[in-house]
C-alpha cells in the first residue's frame, strides 16, 4: 500500500513542502510513499512552488483505511476528520507534542528547532538520502518563512545551518531577497476576503476542554491592514467565534517591525489580553511577538490551565 504523507489543515509552506520533501526522503528509503496536503497552496506556497517548479501535492480530506505519515503537527485538531480510522506510521515535526496516538509503533522525529523542513533536511544527511536543487529551493522557503528570514524566537542554529546548505545546493545567494520577496508575495491581500485571510493559516487549539481558534498573518507592514479591512476582519473574527469558540484570535505580525497586533473576539478578552501581557483596546500590540508556536499558545495554555 502506498502510505499517505500529510501535513496539516490549512495548510502553509512548511506543511506543503514537508509533504514533497519527507516523501523524497521516505523513497531515498525504500519506502512507497505519496505526498498530500488538506488543501491548496496559499500564495506565499504558490510563489515558492512556482519559484522552484515544484507541483503541489494533491489535496486529501479522508485517510480512513491509508498507512500515514504526518508532517509539521501532531495534534488531533489539525488532521484530516476521520483520522482515528488510519493506520498511524511516522511523524516529523518541530511542535509541541500533540494528541495523536497509533496502535503499533511508530517512526517519530520531533526536534524543537524553526521548521519541520530544517528536521527532514537532518533526516536526508543521516540516511544519505540525495535532494535535488529545485526541491532544495523549496526546502530553504519553508526555513525562512517559519522562521521569518531566521527573526523568529523559534530559530536555531541547526535551522540556520540547514538553511545555508540546502541554499547551496539551490544555487541560490541572497537568501534575504529570496525571503523578501516570498513575504511579498505572502502580504498580497488582493482578492482574499477577510474569511480567507482569517484561515489563511489558522489553528484550532483544545485548551484545557475549551476551544480557542487563532490565525496569524504575517506582513511586510502593518499599514496593509487599513482601518476598513481591519473593521472587516473583526466582524469575521467575531462570526468564527460563534461557530462554537470560546476565542477566535486574529494575530497580525509585521515582520520588520518585529511585532505583532491582535484582533480578537472571546467570552473573557481580559483573560486572553492579560495572557498575552497586552491590554485590552483599539490598537493591542504586542512588540517582539512573531510565533504563535511559542509566544502566543503556550501563554494561553497556561491561563486556561490556571
Ligand atoms: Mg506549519
Ligand atoms: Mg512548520
Ligand atoms: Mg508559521
Amino acid at each position: 500500500m502506498t502510505a499517505l504523507v500529510l501535513g496539516h489543515k490549512n495548510p502553509d509552506t512548511d506543511s506543503i513542502v514537508s509533504a514533497l520533501s519527507a516523501t523524497n526522503l521516505y523513497r531515498g528509503r525504500g519506502i512507497d510513499v505519496k505526498a498530500v496536503a488538506q488543501g491548496t497552496p496559499a500564495p506565499e506556497t504558490a510563489f515558492v512552488l512556482e519559484r522552484f517548479n515544484l507541483t503541489a501535492p494533491e489535496v486529501c480530506h479522508s485517510v480512513a483505511g491509508q498507512e500515514v505519515y504526518l508532517v509539521d503537527y501532531s495534534d488531533l485538531a489539525q488532521a484530516p476528520d476521520d483520522f482515528a480510522q488510519c493506520k498511524l506510521l511516522g511523524i516529523i515535526d518541530h511542535h509541541k507534542l500533540g494528541d495523536v496516538t497509533s496502535d503499533s509503533p511508530v517512526e517519530v522525529t520531533i526536534k524543537p528547532v524553526g521548521c519541520s523542513n530544517t528536521v527532514i533536511k537532518e533526516l536526508h544527511d543521516y540516511y544519505n538520502v540525495e535532494i535535488n536543487p529545485s526541491l532544495a529551493g523549496a526546502m530553504l522557503c519553508a526555513i525562512l518563512s517559519d522562521t521569518v528570514l531566521f527573526k523568529s524566537p523559534t530559530c536555531t542554529e541547526a535551522d540556520k545551518k540547514a538553511a545555508y546548505d540546502l541554499a547551496k545546493i539551490a544555487g541560490v545567494e541572497d537568501l534575504q531577497a529570496l525571503g523578501m520577496e516570498m513575504f511579498k508575495a505572502k502580504s498580497n491581500l488582493a482578492g482574499a476576503t477577510p474569511r480567507d485571510l482569517i484561515f489563511r493559516d489558522f489553528k484550532d487549539f483544545d485548551m484545557s476542554g475549551t476551544k480557542v481558534g487563532i490565525g496569524q498573518l504575517e506582513l511586510v507592514s502593518l499599514s496593509l491592514i487599513t482601518p476598513e479591512l481591519k473593521a472587516q476582519l473583526q466582524d469575521e473574527l467575531n462570526k468564527v467565534k460563534a461557530e462554537g469558540r470560546h476565542s477566535a484570535l486574529l494575530v497580525v505580525t509585521d515582520i520588520m517591525e518585529e511585532g505583532s497586533e491582535l484582533l480578537m473576539c472571546s467570552d473573557d478578552e481580559q483573560k486572553i489580553a492579560k495572557a498575552l501581557n497586552t491590554t485590552v483596546s483599539d490598537k493591542m500590540w504586542m512588540p517582539g511577538v512573531m510565533s504563535r508556536k511559542k509566544q502566543v499558545v503556550p501563554n494561553l495554555e497556561q491561563a486556561f490551565k490556571a
